[in-house]
């Protein structure tokens, strides 16, 4: 099946931790919506796969940022009628909007219901005012939680909060109560981020003056199993490194990104993926509008990279390992043949003999002690022309 992403590339302020793709000036914020309208038509034969014809359908539309939520209703209603110009909304459709808790408001909403969006991924981050000011973030813990009951009232059940850990001055007991607050607004998804100083930030650009943002890596992982164990004992299947879900509440959007299933991103930054290719668009505001609203020559406004059979098992791999359902050998060898599958196995026996990965009925996944550093045991799986 397929999945519809659209980038909304603004934000009211500048998060100190963020890597994202956003600017905070909207001067530009009409012309962008009829970029990306453009962008929808000329690009509406993208997922048409195997000769399908009609409105191509798809069962999941996300819609991420940046910051959805400052758009108004109207802004999304806009769009929402352009996709299902060229795209066949399933009716179970799941339709998520990334939101800020202060843009949550009443009539805001039910706005959103009655556009059909049926998910929301609340950006919390925290609930301690502390650090919410820290990472200046808008809005107080208490307006966050609000924000979701809000939400809850106004009938949205299926509802994920966002959180982050590992924060300087985060306790073992700060990062209990986070989650324990989470949990009681009795959420059916939570996903939960490592801090991490990326070089293009606020935090990269204050360390690189001299401030410190790391934490110990015994407290890191001291907070990673925290956050396992509360979630399991408050009922969260741990589906993927960071996100953790109750029975029926997985991310539909993000899980058929990690079963490598078909999507078209749209907007500044956005990425899409057919099966044989993936294509990125430029991370420029003024740029992408410039290239859609000008008569576009051969896409100018996106870079494409056509899979060679080792791009495409190194994605299986990072997607695949990082979740519950793992790498499945039978998998690999019918998808990427013996080589890559016997090449697999082969490496993977380090990592099993150091209790990082086990093997159940020809299925590899990571153990609580392999999920904590899985960026290395991904990186050391992935394969190249050398290892041929
Ligand atoms: S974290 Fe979200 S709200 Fe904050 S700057 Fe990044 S995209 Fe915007």
């Amino acid at each position: 099946m397929n999945g519809i992403y659209i980038h909304i590339p603004y934000c009211r302020q500048v998060c100190y931790y963020c890597d994202f793709h956003f600017r905070v000036a909207m001067r530009d914020k009409a012309a962008m919506l009829a970029a990306m309208k453009q962008e929808m038509e000329y690009r509406r034969n993208y997922l048409r796969l195997n000769g399908e014809t009609g409105r191509v359908a798809a069962d999941t539309l996300y819609f991420g940022g940046g910051t959805p939520s400052v758009l108004s209703v109207g802004e999304l209603g806009m769009l929402m009628r352009e996709i299902e110009r060229h795209y066949r909304l399933l009716p179970d459709a799941e339709i998520t909007l990334e939101a800020n808790p202060d843009d949550l408001t009443d009539d805001y909403l039910s706005g959103l219901r009655d556009l059909g969006i049926n998910r929301l991924s609340v950006g919390v981050q925290s609930f301690h005012d502390d650090d919410l000011r820290r990472l200046n973030r808008r809005h107080t813990a208490r307006e966050a939680y609000h924000s979701v009951e809000r939400a809850q009232r106004k009938g949205f059940g299926n509802i994920s909060i966002d959180l982050m850990y590992g924060l300087p001055a985060m306790s073992s007991d700060r990062w209990r109560y986070c989650l324990h607050t989470a949990f009681s607004l009795d959420v059916p998804h939570l996903s939960a981020y490592h801090l991490t100083v990326e070089p293009r930030t606020v935090f990269g650009k204050r360390q690189n003056k001299g401030e410190n943002f790391h934490i110990a890596e015994e407290d890191s992982a001291a907070q990673f199993d925290l956050l396992a164990d509360a979630c399991e004992a408050a009922g969260y299947e741990h589906y993927e490194i960071s996100n953790f879900a109750r029975t029926g509440f997985q991310a539909r959007h993000n899980t058929a990104y990690w079963r490598q299933q078909p999507y078209i991103g749209i907007g500044p930054s956005a990425h899409s993926y057919n099966g044989t290719s993936r294509q990125w668009n430029v991370n420029n505001n003024t740029r992408y509008i410039e290239l859609l609203t000008d008569t576009p020559k051969d896409e100018q406004w996106c870079e494409r990279e056509i899979l060679s059979p080792f791009d495409a098992y190194n994605d299986y791999i990072l997607t695949a390992l990082r979740t519950s359902r793992g790498v499945r050998k039978d998998e690999v060898r019918q998808q990427f043949g013996d080589a890559f599958a016997d090449g697999f196995v082969q490496q993977a026996v380090k990592h099993l003999r150091q209790a990082c990965i086990v093997e159940h009925n020809g299925s590899y996944t990571l153990t609580r002690k392999g999920k904590f550093i899985a960026d290395g045991i991904i990186s050391d799986l992935m394969m190249t022309d050398d290892d041929g």
